[in-house]
């Protein structure tokens, strides 16, 4: 059994990630989709400028796979009790922080570092 520390409640974390990872996966399978159509157009100039959208949504898909990847990991580490402290440092993680970004895995003086 987990039971957070600080007497936190992990479960509306939780839920909120689970609600996260389906809304990342969405976008990723819409964006590789997106990609795939535009690459069947015959029209060359019209390729050109097309080649320039799959950059951005490549990119746009390289950052949503990255989000996944962290809503993954914050999930791994609500099951292994580590999820209200920091990878870095051990500190606890504020709550309050991770409400706003409960995908994170450090607290505001190491996600600064990091960063930076
Ligand atoms: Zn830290």
């Amino acid at each position: 059994m987990n039971h957070g520390v600080s007497g936190v409640d992990p479960e509306p974390f939780k839920r909120r990630l689970i609600e996260l990872k389906a809304e990342v996966s969405k976008r990723i399978q819409s964006i590789d989709k997106h990609i795939r159509h535009e690459g069947m157009s015959a029209d060359w100039s019209e390729q050109a400028s097309e080649r320039e959208n799959d950059e951005v949504l490549e990119s746009l898909g390289n950052s949503s796979e990255q989000d996944l990847a962290m809503i993954k990991f914050a999930l791994k580490r609500i099951e292994d009790g580590t999820y209200f402290y920091c990878e870095q440092c051990g500190d606890e993680i504020p709550s309050a922080r991770l409400e706003l970004l409960p995908f994170t895995a450090y607290c505001v003086n190491c996600a600064e570092k990091i960063e930076s």
